[in-house]
């Protein structure tokens, strides 16, 4: 097996070393074919995703395949635009050279995707790959088997395994011997801070750059002057969204001690209207992804006093949207990544308080404030690192392809989506060029006597 594998990438070198990915009109080839295999496959994708993760065709479109198409059809429109290279100022001391900045691809790269949005945060990062003009070796998760299933066909179909490549199988043994067996030119992985740890180990071993998308606990945050009816919808959209399984999910809460109380109402009213006082048979709401995460959540419950919800069918993989509070800030539920629908809700009277708070667990990927002050927007923003968020939502802004998605810190390491993928899967290239016409002695040696002249100059 493990030869099969090094000789597999040998192939993909040989190919990327042809050229033929690199061209505008191979790139463009390649993502239009993508997207037609991508709606060949629409059902088979829903069903996948149902199957996986009790995911609706409605959810899977809006934060699955929509996305993927979404970031093709934007990558179609400004790719030759992005692959031009861009001039430059010269300075003073170079006159009368020009200077470029051309956009290199990076050869054969490694993209490594977790379970909870199996097909989005497999194959958007494969369109920047795409666009960036390189081969791509894929390892999808193998705890969402039936989309990855449907993500190999699609693959297969589309592209020449010489050029986008997908192996399936256990990460902890794949992914070593794929690391180990080639040298990739970048790897781009996504999922938990472990797994990241070692996959950075293993890329430092060979200085491979990595982008590292990893998770984390994003809080959000309600001031006393929030729109209570508002906020409590969108921190349950934001939460319950694929059972909480989402690692831009708010994971815990907030609350201004003054509103307390009136919040909470308004989130059980939310969590009611959204999926019904029995979420179990809620066409709206997902499932956990196996028993293993199943247990973990269980364990949570634990920690704190249920105020609503609670229930759970581990037949069903099914847990109720549940809401806990009196969490010791030192158990688990609070200084563990929750993925899952159990959010703590915590009182604070001064922003102090809620800063300290935030920064027992520091870098979140995803911040979220609600309050109708823009002043204490500002503060918050200025006060706390964190790798993107909102302001009066949730979890949305992870659809702007103007936006660089990614975390810092703890959170990860690099961002992308739209322009910013490309940029990850390109390297800028800085090229001067200089007219023969002029050749001034004042650059060659003898030296002596210049300085004042290089002062002057070089600025
Ligand atoms: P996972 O278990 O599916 O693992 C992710 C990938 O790593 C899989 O492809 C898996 O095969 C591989 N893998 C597993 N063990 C490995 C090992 N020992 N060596 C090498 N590769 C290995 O997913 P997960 O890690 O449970 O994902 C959940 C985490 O991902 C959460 O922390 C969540 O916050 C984070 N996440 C982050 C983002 C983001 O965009 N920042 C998105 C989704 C999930």
């Amino acid at each position: 097996m493990a030869n099969q594998v090094v000789e597999q990438l040998a192939g993909m070198r040989l190919f990327y070393n042809t050229g033929t990915a690199k061209p505008y009109s191979f790139r463009k080839e390649q993502l239009l074919k993508f997207k037609k295999t991508l709606l060949k496959y629409e059902e088979e994708i829903y069903h996948a995703l149902y199957t996986d993760l009790g995911k609706s065709k409605e959810e899977a479109y809006a934060s699955e395949l929509g996305l993927v198409l979404a970031e093709i059809n934007h990558t179609l429109k400004n790719l030759r635009n992005w692959m031009e290279p861009k001039s430059v100022q010269t300075t003073l001391v170079n006159l009368p050279s020009s200077s470029k900045i051309y956009r290199d691809s990076l050869g054969v790269v490694l993209i490594i995707s977790p379970w909870n949005y199996p097909l989005n945060l497999l194959l958007i990062p494969l369109v920047g790959a795409i666009a960036g003009g390189n081969c791509v070796v894929l390892k999808p998760s193998e705890l969402s088997p039936a989309t990855s299933a449907i993500t190999e066909k699609i693959i297969s179909e589309t592209f020449s395994p010489s050029y986008v490549k997908n192996f399936t199988g256990d990460g902890a043994e794949i992914v070593p011997e794929l690391m180990n067996g080639f040298r990739f030119d970048h790897v781009f992985y996504t999922g938990s801070v472990f797994v990241g740890k070692a996959i950075y180990k293993m890329a430092a071993e060979k200085l491979i750059p990595v982008t590292l998308e990893l998770g984390g606990k994003s809080p959000g945050i309600v001031e006393a002057d929030a729109n209570i009816h508002v906020t409590a919808r969108r921190l349950v959209l934001g939460k319950f969204l694929n059972a909480g399984q989402t690692c831009i999910a708010p994971d815990y809460l907030l609350v201004h001690n003054s509103i307390k109380d009136e919040l909470v109402k308004s989130i059980i009213k939310s969590i009611e209207n959204f999926y019904s006082k029995d979420s179990s048979t809620s066409y709206d709401y997902g499932k956990i992804i196996n028993e293993r995460r199943f247990d973990k959540l269980l364990s949570f419950l634990q920690n704190g006093n249920i105020i609503y919800g609670g229930r759970h069918d581990r037949s069903k993989l099914w847990i109720e949207p549940t809401l806990i509070d009196n969490v010791p800030m030192d158990s688990p539920l609070m200084t563990e990544e929750i993925f899952g629908p159990i959010l703590p809700i915590i009182s604070f009277e001064t922003m102090n308080e809620a800063v300290d708070l935030v920064q027992k667990n520091p870098n979140p990927l995803a911040f979220y404030l609600f309050t109708s002050n823009s002043n204490n927007e500002k503060l918050w923003i200025d006060k706390i690192h964190f790798g993107g968020g909102c302001m009066n939502n949730t979890a949305w802004y992870f659809a702007n392809k103007q936006f660089p998605f990614g975390g810092v810190g703890n959170s990860g390491i690099g961002a992308y989506h739209g322009k910013h993928s490309f940029d990850v899967f390109t390297r800028e290239k800085p090229v001067m060029k200089t007219p023969t016409w002029f050749d001034p002695g004042f650059k060659y040696p003898p030296m002596k006597g210049r300085l004042n002249f290089f002062k002057k100059f070089i600025n």
